[in-house]
């Protein structure tokens, strides 16, 4: 009998405990935070003191940059981040969720809560890392409001319309309650999400003092997070991921060039039945019936700048352009380029949203904690292989996705080569599964949408 109790005693630490119910394996993994500053571009560490994440580097990895999917925007590439999927196979394939009957479209905050943008059959890590017996949750990071076949992220806080994106004593204080979800309540995952520096680059470009003034902010932050985890005796058992979704170059406005403008070219009354436009270097269009031949042709060669595409021809490598919630027209600027629609009433000074080869859209990934080599500068690589490493670390086995282990196992340290073999079995299934997966093929959006939100930058 006391050897049965020693063991029912036992069971639990061995096997790893979530809410009472052992989960095998639990107990052999760290923690994992994801953070996420939003459009912190590869190289604004270069130009300002970071002594933070200099420190970081020498302390953990960090690689050259990295490359973010197509189109380079916040919730499509998020969700990447999180599913480890092309945005063409996850389907959040804009900013906006958008209706093109009832000509509905609702601003990137007010997806944010809106199951029917996000849950198109690709699972976020959230619940896969529930499913599997994990403690998971949201804090702002894009997606972490919508529930997935029918589940909610066990935690999830939602930015509010009036969040402040730059309140420094409120990012520590998040810092800070994140850290008690692990200590405290004992959290396997968490996601935290910074509208930084984002808002600014936006707002007065990536080449300015106000940018290298919310870097030094973020980099103050950093040392907050080192400190906090420090205080709550996680260092040995906590993973940290730093990145960011994409990166942000200076707008190029009149006198200097001569803007886009598609109603030069094509009358919208005439020909569109419906656009996204007006909403950085990347947009998309809906003609009437019977129109598609005829606006492609006025548009294809209309502005040197601007490149246009039926959807079907739309470039592989972006592996963006197959989703059903893709329109018929897809066109993309130069760098720098707004696609004005009928007016010009764009004012952003920095954007994004352009070709995800050019170095301005290149964002970070840094990484450190008791699974991460120390002072170890990782290759560049694509923003779709963190899922996989996640998993990894995690001791998750990963749903279908397009990314690969072998891309960043170099950066962990030697342990990770005796795990279980059902995370053997995830990495071979995250680096040869098929990119397209029939089964999972995403669904159209009900309609029900209510209000008109306009464009909004992030
Ligand atoms: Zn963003």
């Amino acid at each position: 009998m006391t050897g049965f109790c020693s063991l029912a005693l036992l069971l639990p630490v061995l096997l790893g405990c979530a809410g009472g119910h052992p989960v095998p394996g639990r107990a052999s993994f760290h923690k994992l935070l994801l953070i996420s500053f939003d459009g912190f571009r590869w190289d604004y560490d270069q130009d300002v003191d970071t002594p933070h994440m200099d420190r970081l580097a020498r302390q953990g990895v960090k690689a050259k940059y990295l490359t973010p999917p197509f189109v380079t925007m916040t919730s499509p590439s998020h969700f990447t981040t999180i599913s480890g999927r092309w945005i063409e196979d996850h389907g959040v394939i804009h900013n906006m969720m958008f209706n093109t009957e009832t000509q509905w479209k609702y601003s990137y905050k007010t997806t944010q809560n809106k199951t029917e943008w996000w849950d198109n059959g690709a699972l976020p890590l959230w619940i896969t890392a529930q499913r599997q017996g994990r403690k998971t949750a949201s804090f702002h990071y894009p997606g972490g409001g919508a529930k997935y076949n029918g589940e909610p992220v066990q935690r999830s806080l939602v930015e509010s319309y009036t969040h402040p994106d730059s309140n420094e004593t409120e990012w520590r204080e998040n810092i800070d309650i994140v850290m008690n979800w692990f200590t405290k309540e004992d959290f396997d995952f968490v996601t935290l999400y910074y509208g930084e520096p984002d808002s600014v680059g936006h707002r007065v470009g990536p080449e300015t003092n106000d940018r290298r003034v919310i870097i030094q902010q973020i980099d103050r932050t950093i040392g907050y997070l080192v400190e906090a985890i420090e205080r709550h005796g996680l260092t040995e058992h906590l993973n940290v991921i730093i990145t960011s979704d994409h990166g942000m170059t200076t707008v190029k406005k009149q006198p200097n060039v001569t803007e886009i403008l598609l109603t030069n070219y094509i009358k919208f009354k005439d020909l569109v039945k419906f656009d996204i436009v007006d909403y950085g270097g990347f947009g998309m269009l809906l003609p009437k019936p019977g129109q598609e031949e005829a606006v492609y042709q006025a548009l294809k060669d209309a502005h040197p700048h601007l490149k246009v595409y039926k959807k079907e021809d739309f470039p592989e490598r972006f592996h963006f352009a197959k989703h059903e919630r893709v329109l018929p027209i897809v066109m993309y600027a130069d760098s720098g380029y707004n696609i004005n629609g009928q007016l010009i009433i764009y004012f952003n000074k920095g954007d994004h949203g352009f070709d995800n080869a050019l170095m301005d859209m290149k964002t970070i990934f840094r990484a450190f904690g008791p699974d991460f080599k120390k002072n170890y500068l990782a290759e560049s690589f694509d923003s779709i292989h963190i899922y996989p490493l996640m998993c990894r670390l995690l001791g998750v086995t990963p749903e279908p996705h397009n990314g690969s282990l072998a891309v960043t196992q170099d950066m962990l340290l030697d342990r990770h080569d005796q795990q279980s073999d059902s995370v053997a079995h995830a990495k071979t299934l995250g680096m040869y599964w098929s990119p397209r997966c029939p089964a999972l093929r995403p669904q159209a959006p009900p309609s029900g949408a209510r209000a008109y939100v306009g464009p909004a930058s992030r």
